[in-house]
């Protein structure tokens, strides 16, 4: 058997383990602080059975899937314990801060530092489910600081989840992904926040809810503890994304403002070819 010890049995984590479980040949060792998600992954058969962190001394994969804030100790604390044939992997949304943190540890080799762009807002064992990772990118960042046998059992890995796996540095992923993943967040929290404050009738902003709202406000139902230490983590290029986009506003209200009416056409028209970069990305 296999041993795959899955630390952090949530969304991410927590649907790594159930479809790589569908390998029989595989056993699956759940690690969790919070003990409430460590009993459902038990009951939910997200995994085998619940460990310590002593039980990636012998296993042949171990997921690091915890907030970004934890995954650098975590990582140094797994690479501490592991053996010279494990694999260990972790998926972070932010890779800069882990990458410097094991980049002279002895076992770097043994490390993947990888990005599955794949989620959704929920969060916990129970949005776990097979199929989370199905055509979906990965971002693998400093692939030349692991042991080659190492990289392409990770690629293999990845390529089970029907991911396609791209190469990144740190440096480029955390800033392309503070615009495309990170200041969404931000947006949507802030519209929802902004709608809460001025419209105090729940009853109201359901009834309307049917319109763009409820698409564009959906990941501002992410879970606090998961995104709080990514804004924090990725400070420098969130802080940037977040000052164009308020200029963005600004420009576009002056417009309004003075009723420059084609000026918000324009620009409106403009950003409609979001939709054919959109649709190639999903071909
Ligand atoms: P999640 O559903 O909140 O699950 C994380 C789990 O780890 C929770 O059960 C959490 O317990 C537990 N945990 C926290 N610190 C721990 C530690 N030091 N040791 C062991 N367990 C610990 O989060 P997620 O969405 O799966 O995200 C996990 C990682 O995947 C993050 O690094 C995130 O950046 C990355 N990621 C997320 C997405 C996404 O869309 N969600 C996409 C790609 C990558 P508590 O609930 O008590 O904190």
């Amino acid at each position: 058997m296999e041993k795959v010890v899955v630390i952090g049995l949530g969304l991410i984590g927590g649907s790594m383990a159930l479809s790589l479980k569908q390998n029989h040949s595989r056993k699956i060792i759940g690690i969790d602080l919070n003990s409430d998600h460590a009993q459902q992954a038990i009951n939910l058969g997200i995994v085998d059975k619940i460990g310590e962190l002593t039980t990636v001394s012998d296993a042949a994969i171990v997921i690091i899937a915890v907030p970004v804030d934890a995954i650098p100790d975590v990582a140094v604390a797994v690479l501490d314990l592991i053996g010279t044939e494990t694999l260990v992997f972790d998926v972070g949304s932010v890779k800069e801060r882990v990458c410097d943190r094991i980049k002279d540890h002895p076992k770097r080799g043994n490390f993947v530092a990888a990005h599955p762009i794949a989620g959704t807002e929920y969060s916990g064992p129970e949005a776990a489910f097979i199929g989370l990772f199905k055509k979906k990118r990965n971002m693998i960042c400093e692939p030349e600081k692991t042991h080659p046998k190492l990289l392409e059992k990770a690629c293999a890995l990845f390529e089970e989840l029907e991911m396609k796996t791209e190469m990144m540095c740190p440096l480029e992923h955390d800033k392309h992904i503070a615009y495309v993943s990170h200041l969404s967040h931000i947006s949507s929290f802030m519209l929802g926040k902004t709608v809460l404050e001025i419209e105090p009738n729940e009853a109201t902003i359901f009834a309307m809810a049917g319109s763009g709202f409820e698409s564009t406000v959906r990941l501002a139902k992410s879970s606090p503890a998961m995104w709080a230490p990514i804004f924090m983590q990725n400070k420098t290029n969130v802080l940037k994304s977040l000052e164009e986009y308020i200029r963005n506003l600004e420009t576009f209200k002056k417009h309004i403002e003075n009723h420059e009416k084609k000026e918000v056409f324009r620009i409106m028209e403009e950003t409609n070819r979001i939709k054919n970069i959109l649709n190639g990305i999903s071909k």
